[in-house]
Order: C-alpha cells, then sequence, then structure tokens
C-alpha cells in the first residue's frame, strides 16, 4: 500500500480552522479539508502510464480501496488532504481569493522517479474557496479533462497528468450555457497528478494582501523543492526564479501554438509556477487555423483567451507574477523587465524551432525563411484549412521528386470547402517554394519526412472526439473513452484502422454546443 507525506503542510502556515463554510482566509496557504463521500464510486478509466509513474502496483490497482480513495471516500495510510488558498486575475481583472473550490489534494507520494508527485481529486466537495458553488465536477468536464491531460503528455507538451476517472453516483445541477436552464448531470471525479499544484495566483494573494512574510515562505518553499538548482534564496533566486517561471511559461505556450492547443481560460490562477497545463476547462483544439478562434463561449465577445493571442497573454500573466514577486525582488524594476525579455526571446525562439522542425527545417536561417513561415500562416488563415492535417500532410509533398505542379490531394483535403482558385494558386506557389527549400536541408526527403511525422501529430483531441465520447459515457458506454485514451497514446504513429480518429470536423459538428464551443460550466 502506497504511503503519502504532505511536506506542503509541514512547511508552511494553514488555516487554523477546519471547517467548509466559505471565507477569506489570511495568513494562511492552505485549509486541511476532507473530501466529501460519494454514493456510488465506479472507475471510469485510469491512466496505465500513471500507475506506473507512481509506482503503484497491480495489487493496489485491484483493490476495493483504490476506488474508495479516488472518488474521496476513503484515505491511505499519511493522506492529510488539504485545498490551497490562492488568488487571480480573471479575464485581465483582479478577482481576489479564489483557492481550490472543488480540488483536495490527497496528499504525495514519491514515485519510482526519485520525484514526488501530488494526488488531487477535482470534483471532491466543498472547500473554504468554493463561494456559493458545490465543490462538484460534471462527467462531461471531467473526461474532457481526463483525456486532454494524457493526450497532451503524449504530444509531449508539460501537463499536469489524470490518474484516474470516476464516476460518483451522483448527480450535479448545471446550468450548461448560463441560460436559466439547469439540469441535473452525472458527477464525475478525476485524480490529477503533478509535482505541485501551485500557480502564479498563489503568489498574487499574497502580495495582495501585503502579506510579504507569507510571500517569502511559499517562494522558500517552491524554491527547495522545485529549484533546488537556483540556490538558497536570495533577491538573486528571486529574480532568477522569476526569469526560469518565464521561460517555461514562454516554452509551454510555443508548444500549445505548435499543436494547435487553445487553453480557453489563461486566468493567473491557471497558470502553473512550473509550467505545465493546467486546469482543463473550456479548452479547444484548432480545427481550421484561426487564429482568432476560442472554444470558450464565455469569452466569446472579447476572445481574450483566443489561439492568436495566448502568446501575448502569457506575457501579461508574467507581467503579473513579477508585480506579485515585487516585494523579494526588493522592488528592482530591472529585474521584472529581465522576466518579460527572457519570456519574448524564449517565445521567439520556440516558436521558431517548433515550427521550422514542423515544415521539415532545421532551423530558419534568413529572413525569406521566416517569410516563409509567415506566408504559411496567412495562407492557412485566409481560408478554412484544418491545421492538424495540413502539417501532417507535408511529409507526403516532401518526399515528390519534384515540386507540386498542382495542390496535392492531401492539401485538398485538409479544406473545410471549396476555395476560390486564387487561393489554390496562393498555395501552390508557397507549397514549391517550400518544397524547393528543403532541398537545400541536405537531407533525403525520406529523412525529412520522418522527422516532420514525429512533430506533426496525427491524432489530437478533436473536440468532436471528446463530445462523441461524453455523450456514449451519458448513455452508459464508456467505450469511446477508452478507445480515445488509447489513440492519444500514440499521436504521432500512423495507426491502421484508426484513421476515423483523425479526420477533420464533421459539417455536423460546426456549431453544435460541446462539439466546437464550451462555457465555463465544469
Ligand atoms: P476555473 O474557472 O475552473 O479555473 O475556476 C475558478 C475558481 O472557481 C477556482 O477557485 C475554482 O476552484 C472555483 N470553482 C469552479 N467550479 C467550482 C465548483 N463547482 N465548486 C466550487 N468551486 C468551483
Ligand atoms: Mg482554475
Amino acid at each position: 500500500m502506497p504511503h503519502f507525506t504532505s511536506r506542503f503542510l509541514d512547511s508552511t502556515p494553514g488555516d487554523p480552522l477546519q471547517d467548509t463554510r466559505s471565507r477569506q482566509v489570511l495568513g494562511a496557504l492552505w485549509s486541511k479539508v476532507q473530501p466529501t463521500p460519494v454514493s456510488a464510486p465506479r472507475l471510469v478509466a485510469y491512466a496505465q502510464e500513471v500507475v506506473d509513474l507512481l509506482g503503484l502496483d497491480e495489487q493496489t490497482l485491484r483493490s476495493a480501496e483504490f476506488v474508495q480513495v479516488l472518488g474521496g471516500n476513503a484515505l491511505w495510510p499519511g493522506m492529510v488532504p488539504y485545498a490551497a488558498n490562492y488568488g487571480g486575475h480573471q479575464f485581465g481583472n483582479w478577482a481576489g481569493q479564489l483557492g481550490d473550490g472543488r480540488a483536495i489534494v490527497l496528499g504525495e507520494l514519491l514515485a519510482p522517479n526519485g520525484t514526488r508527485y501530488e494526488l488531487q481529486l477535482k470534483g471532491a466537495g466543498r472547500t473554504p474557496y468554493s463561494r456559493r458553488a458545490d465543490g462538484r465536477a460534471v462527467l462531461r468536464s471531467s473526461i474532457r479533462e481526463f483525456l486532454c491531460s494524457e493526450a497532451m503528455h503524449h504530444l509531449g507538451v508539460s501537463t499536469t497528468r489524470a490518474l484516474s476517472l470516476v464516476a460518483t453516483g451522483d448527480e450535479v445541477i448545471r446550468d450548461m450555457f448560463y441560460d436559466g436552464h439547469p439540469e441535473a448531470e452525472p458527477g464525475a471525479i478525476v485524480c490529477r497528478v503533478a509535482p505541485s499544484f501551485l500557480r502564479f495566483g498563489n503568489f498574487e494573494l499574497c502580495t495582495s494582501r501585503g502579506d510579504v512574510g507569507l510571500l517569502k515562505t511559499l517562494a522558500d518553499y517552491t524554491l527547495k523543492h522545485f529549484y533546488p538548482e537556483l540556490g538558497e534564496p536570495s533577491k538573486a533566486t528571486y529574480a532568477a526564479f522569476y526569469r526560469e517561471v518565464a521561460r517555461r511559461t514562454a516554452r509551454l505556450i510555443a508548444h500549445w501554438q505548435a499543436v494547435g492547443f487553445v487553453h480557453g481560460v489563461m486566468n493567473t490562477d491557471n497558470m502553473s509556477i512550473l509550467g505545465l497545463t493546467i486546469d482543463y476547462g473550456p479548452y479547444g483544439w484548432l480545427d481550421d487555423f484561426n487564429p482568432g478562434w476560442t472554444p470558450n463561449t464565455t469569452d466569446a465577445e472579447q476572445r481574450r483567451y483566443r489561439y492568436g493571442n495566448q502568446p501575448s497573454i502569457g506575457l501579461w500573466n508574467i507581467e503579473r507574477l513579477g508585480v506579485a514577486l515585487w516585494p523579494l525582488l526588493e522592488e528592482e524594476e530591472a529585474l521584472v523587465d529581465e522576466g518579460l525579455a527572457e519570456y519574448q526571446r524564449t517565445f521567439a525562439a520556440e516558436m521558431s524551432r517548433r515550427f521550422s522542425a514542423k515544415l521539415g527545417l532545421s532551423s530558419l536561417e534568413d529572413e525569406a525563411d521566416v517569410a516563409l513561415v509567415n506566408d504559411c500562416f496567412a495562407w492557412l488563415a485566409a481560408y478554412e484549412t484544418d491545421m492538424t492535417l495540413f502539417f501532417r500532410g507535408l511529409s507526403q509533398v516532401v518526399t515528390a521528386p519534384t515540386a507540386p505542379r498542382e495542390l496535392p490531394r492531401v492539401v485538398r483535403d485538409a479544406f473545410y470547402g471549396e476555395p476560390p482558385e486564387a487561393h489554390v494558386a496562393k498555395g501552390l506557389e508557397w507549397l514549391a517554394a517550400w518544397w524547393q527549400r528543403t532541398r537545400r536541408e541536405g537531407v533525403p526527403p525520406e529523412t525529412l519526412a520522418r522527422q516532420m511525422d514525429a512533430v506533426n501529430p496525427k491524432y489530437v483531441l478533436r473536440n468532436w472526439l471528446a463530445q462523441e465520447a461524453i455523450d456514449a459515457a451519458h448513455n452508459g458506454d464508456d467505450s469511446k473513452v477508452h478507445a480515445l485514451l488509447e489513440v492519444m497514446r500514440r499521436p504521432f504513429d500512423e495507426q491502421p484502422g484508426r484513421e476515423a480518429y483523425a479526420a477533420k470536423r464533421p459539417e455536423w459538428a460546426r456549431s453544435k454546443p460541446g462539439f466546437s464551443a464550451l462555457s465555463c460550466s465544469s
């Protein structure tokens, strides 16, 4: 049986009260809170890779207790559950204390790889941070979080992981479109796994309250356990920490851009201090390459968190973190500026690296190369074209013996509809220029094709695929959840017989709720 510890509780101040009434919690980084039991927990799915990562054995997995713990009905030895206290900027405005309103960390486990991982239940009941909400999560959003955490991991994107998906047997009431039609939906709990779930918002809350002592305790805890290579706490170390978070965040967002992932709610309470993708809510994947697209209907007017805006929101969020760390940086503006510069530098370099690789180029060598990439973006955005299919298809074009003289089938197949001739002509011109450029790589085309297939996924968790799995699960059939998890394990491989999972969005899914547009309701 696994044995749990809780370094965060052991080394930082917590809330002296232990009731779950909503309240402002001052001078504390967390509140102890017990998960609220559920009626009939049932294991819908689990991720074998996370089981292995944690070193959980077969016997634990098969035990009746496993699902009870993952449903919040039982605890393993050493577990001391808590909810974290944090704040955040939501949609550009300071929102004050938020905190884990429905996420409860059970404890941390020393994994065979030497890393300690926290296990956190999302949807495990009310906490002092629940405000007026119920502390629960619905099955549809839990399926989405479970599948996407793992899909992202297998794509190589930094992310929190998901150990399990448990249906609670209880109903949860949600007004999915905030239009006055609340309905009962099945409840669920995802067990998330990460070295830490600390967010920018944990730091922001301390500073917003003028509690520099608490801020320092939090920063020192974070340095000691997650950034030990930066050295002992000092002004210079805090500055290095800030730059490193900026770097990781920039890398993360460049990676999102490269795979077409749109987070949907990049509030600072959803920004991991470790540079992980965290809090899968109304996220989505680009079908057609539209920089203006966001899956989040709650953000439909402003579209603050649209695909094309993620990079600058990342920078804005890094600036918020700089403001939060301001007292530790001894109010030296240059140190914040360095963090912001680090973000911009890293982001530019990573975008260049990732998109050149997607195009089979070892690097962007000159202005002409940069223009080639920019022309590609402009062309893709000018007419509805499936991003994933387009990039994946290029490995078939690169091996052609001559530059294409007509638009190849694989590229045509990526269109949603019939583009005007002028657009086709422009695409052909771009493809020919790109094909010529690939010849200068000095690498056999077959090798280039293999390298490109290793960075251009064939399978991503398209919104409509996830929604089909959700609909089936609502009808008692979990098999589509399992099937999707299986496919998303090997996103870069051809998987004969599973081509349907790589298909572009069907017309009927274009604007259907859930299939392409999602609210924050979860
Ligand atoms: P999110 O938009 O999911 O990142 O959540 C923002 C804040 O609302 C966080 O503090 C969450 O813990 C809280 N929250 C969201 N949904 C619920 C819920 N059903 N019950 C309690 N708190 C919630
Ligand atoms: Mg959140």
